[in-house]
């Protein structure tokens, strides 16, 4: 066994053999994989081996595409067969609801570049006869369904690694980490150690445990999960002797099932409501290549849907009933990349669909190690997602609930109820008896909107009963006055001797002068967008960033990285120790003028002034900015002036009307100034000319900052994209994101995010199209719910587009 590697890691299962793989192929040789027993331990070996390409997000709907078109490359690489069975297959939809979300998938999947095609029952049926085409209002097909022979694939994966160089030590459980003086891990091993530079956790079932050798507690939790497979069924011999073929794979959402062909049978897989955890505590590390008792009765109810939607398995016999257990974080995405104040600790683990994401983690945690950056954006895989609030029971009660509704249709406008609520602020109750609906934002409870006695949210691809009510809440703010919330944002303070020079580096923009804030976009070394601040300077050396509330772990990440060694700078992040509420409208100011003594005239407070300030009794910190793009002020205090504050906002408003609003209100205000959104259209794939943020950024700046040199070459290239906005002739829905861009009858980008601009009337969709198109005025279509919708480019803001209102 080496005594020294460049990469070790972790877990023999399908993702530590794909990470293993992906290192070797972008030339890492020094690179081992420890498994503490045989190859596929874990959850690998039982597991049914079933491949989509379709996935809530789009990115990692191109990661799991990736995965499927890379078996061929691995039986190449490999010369072992992976057991590809590529049969297609559909999606089928019970309910109108659900046809509408799978022509969203399809109109998704054109700018992936998946072939798939909605159909008819009907038509399903003639190719896939087992189902009874009475239960369903239609179908997706999809040719990239398929499955793989998971043991298979697994050694396929490890073999190829293993010719190009790496090393496999099975029979070899790694027993504790510990931190080098110098940089890198002691990995101690059963059979000895190993002085490695970098440590990928793919340890899939014992994940946490191996987490917890370097003390973090992952958010993971392992479910037991049944599928049978049946006896030899005429139905199907006689199918693959007619056709040829062998039966298509089957999602049937009603009844919680997927089937495929398993020999001359067929298998069906549940995911079913009266989930089980297994082992929610520890993993048994005497624990490998067993089954768990199957329970038939859990999964009774829908394998008598099941049943009815495919009357041939009423004659099937049961030859076995698989019940093995496998990993899952609370959104169901898997947990990758690297973890903040752990250097060259690297996550690959809560992968619930490793034969379908298995090659795209890999690629992505192989890039990462070796570029410092995925190369593209895995946002909804990456570790960072989830902060200190992902606590156990959180985990447990968001992985049953994700479980159980694996196969249930979230709608653009529904909010998951376990596990809330969890962080809340100290106005959380004033604002819900003003009738405020909550969603929660990185565990913290933010409202939505404010309804009025007896509406509630109805769950909708439309517009719906809230639609109304938000309208009026735009209005408020666009004509008097509207308030609102804004402590979901996170807020860091930067302090030291080295802080201005650090920030000079760290952020693209020029750094604003005392008692002013600036626009601050943050670069990647590639010159792509990591974040986007408002970046204030207090004074006395004192500089507080704020950003985007669900992107603080990964903002720390970054800024951790970057930090001087020497200590000169120090980045504290607020949490919940600073809380906020805004005013915002043309009365705003009239309301901040009757609570302060100093003269906040458009003279004397201007537009992005940052002041400290009293408000009848209250300390507080209020800077001349807001998000709904006109006049406004957001307004910062300790928690334990939250209340008052609100307090004293709301006496003071009520001789102008003030109204509360949520950020769906904020949605459609922000969106009528064409002000982008930090993770839906400002991301890592995008530079600042792409994302029309270049007016912030000072490429002639004496301060060698990060993405400089990435950032001048766009600039001088123009780049390849342009975010555009664009109205909408709309119907009675409205874009949310992901919706295909269609110009000249093809489809030339994708919408980004979307909403109706309440006070102008208009519907508003923005995305990303090819620079040479993004001058064009019309002829364009935004495809929403399957109907492509003209819609004509929106050169100026709807609101305000000469700055007079935000400046005056
Ligand atoms: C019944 C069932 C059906 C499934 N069906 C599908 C499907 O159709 N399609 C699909 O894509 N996915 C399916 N899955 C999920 C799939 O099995 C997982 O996504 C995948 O196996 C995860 O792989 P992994 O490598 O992360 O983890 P694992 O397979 O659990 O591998 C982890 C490995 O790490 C080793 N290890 C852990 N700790 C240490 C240590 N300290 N030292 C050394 N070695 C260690 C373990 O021994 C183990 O071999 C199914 C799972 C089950 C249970």
């Amino acid at each position: 066994m080496k005594t020294h590697a460049e990469v070790v890691i972790i877990g023999g299962g399908v993702i530590g053999a794909s990470v293993l793989y992906h290192l070797t192929k972008r030339g890492w040789k020094d690179v081992v994989l420890v498994e503490r027993d045989e190859l596929t331990s874990g959850s690998s070996w039982h597991a049914a081996g079933g491949m989509h390409t379709i996935n809530g997000d789009p990115n990692v709907s191109m990661l799991q595409k990736y995965t499927i078109d890379l078996y061929p490359e691995i039986e190449a690489a490999s010369e072992q067969s992976v057991g590809l069975h590529m049969s297609g297959g559909y999606m089928l939809a019970g309910t109108p609801e659900r046809l509408e979300w799978l022509k969203l998938a399809h109109a998704r999947g054109r700018y992936l570049g998946l072939d798939t095609e909605l159909v008819s029952a009907e038509e399903a049926h003639a190719h896939m006869p087992l189902l009874d085409p009475r239960h369903f209002v239609g179908a997706l097909w999809n040719p990239s369904d398929g499955h793989v022979d998971p043991s298979g694939a697994t050694h396929a994966y490890a073999a190829a690694a293993r010719k190009q160089g790496a090393e496999i030590y099975r029979f070899t459980k790694v027993e504790a980490l510990a931190p080098l003086a110098g940089g890198g891990w002691l990995v101690t091993t059963d059979k000895g150690e190993i002085r490695a530079e970098h440590v990928v956790n793919a340890g899939g079932l014992w994940a946490r445990e191996v987490g917890r050798m370097v003390g973090l507690e992952l958010p993971i939790l392992a479910m037991e999960h049944m599928y049978l497979v049946t006896d030899d069924m005429p139905e199907v011999e006689a199918f693959n002797r007619e056709t040829g073929r062998e039966m298509l794979h089957v999602v049937d959402f009603e009844g919680e099932i997927y089937l495929r062909q398993e020999g001359r049978g067929m298998l069906m897989g549940t995911y079913e409501a009266a989930c089980k955890p297994w082992s929610p505590v520890d993993t048994p590390w005497d624990f490998g290549h067993e089954l768990l008792q199957p329970d038939l009765d859990r999964i009774a109810p829908s394998l008598e849907v099941g049943f009815q939607h495919f009357p041939a398995f009423q004659e099937a016999g049961i030859k076995r009933v698989i019940n093995g257990p496998f990993c899952f974080a609370p959104d169901g995405n898997p947990l990758v990349g690297p973890v903040r104040g752990l250097p060259d600790f690297w996550c690959a683990c809560a992968v619930m669909a490793g034969f379908s994401q298995g090659g795209g983690v890999g690629l992505a945690l192989a890039n990462w190690i070796v570029d410092g950056d995925p190369g593209f954006d895995i946002h909804a895989m990456d570790v960072a997602r989830f902060g200190a609030w992902a606590t156990p029971a959180y985990t447990d009660a968001k992985v049953r609930e994700n479980y159980s509704r694996r196969f249930s249709i979230r709608f653009p406008n529904e909010e998951l109820p376990a596990a809330r609520p969890l962080r809340t602020t100290p106005v959380h109750d004033r604002l819900a008896g003003m009738g405020a609906v909550f969603g929660d934002a990185w565990g913290l409870e933010q409202p939505l909107w404010f309804a009025p006695p007896g509406v509630e949210d109805r769950f909708s691809f439309h517009r719906s009963t809230d639609f109304e009510h938000v309208g009026a809440e735009c209005r408020a703010v666009r004509d008097g006055v509207g308030l609102a919330e804004t402590s979901g944002f996170a807020v860091y303070d930067v302090t030291g001797p080295g802080a201005e020079a650090w920030l000079d580096r760290i952020l693209a923009s020029r750094l604003p002068r005392e008692g002013r804030m600036g626009l601050a976009p943050m670069l990647n070394e590639a010159g792509k967008l990591i974040g986007d601040f408002t970046l204030a300077n207090l004074g006395g050396g004192l500089w507080r960033l704020v950003g985007s509330g669900p992107a603080e772990e990964y903002h720390l990440r970054w800024f951790d990285r970057h930090l001087p060694a020497d200590g000169s700078v120090v980045l504290a992040p607020l949490g919940a120790a600073l809380t906020g509420l805004t005013i915002a409208g043309p009365k705003s100011r009239d309301v901040l003028a009757a609570l302060v003594r100093e003269d906040v005239s458009a003279e004397a407070f201007r537009f992005m002034d940052v002041r400290r300030m009293t408000l009848g009794a209250v300390p507080a910190l209020v800077g001349r900015v807001s998000y709904t793009g006109g006049l406004g002020y957001e307004i910062w205090v300790t928690p334990d002036y939250h209340r008052p504050l609100l307090d004293l906002l709301l006496d003071a408003g009520e001789a102008h009307g003030i109204r509360p609003f949520g950020s769906r209100a904020l949605n459609g205000l922000r969106v009528e100034k064409q002000y982008g959104s930090w993770a839906r259209d400002y991301r890592p794939l995008y530079g600042p000319i792409e994302a029309r943020l270049d007016r912030f950024v000072a490429y002639g700046k004496a301060a060698d900052f990060i993405g400089k040199k990435a950032a001048i070459r766009e600039r001088d290239s123009g780049g390849a994209v342009r975010l555009c906005f664009f109205s909408v002739d709309a119907d009675d829905a409205d874009a949310m994101g992901d919706e295909p861009i269609w110009r000249g009858g093809e489809v030339v980008g994708a919408i980004t995010s979307g909403g109706y601009a309440h006070w102008s009337g208009v519907s508003v969709a923005c995305g990303y199209v090819p620079k040479e198109l993004a001058v064009e005025d019309d002829g364009w279509e935004i495809e929403l719910l399957g109907d492509r919708r003209p819609a004509r480019l929106q050169r100026l803001p709807l609101f305000d587009p000469n700055g007079a209102a935000m400046r005056g």
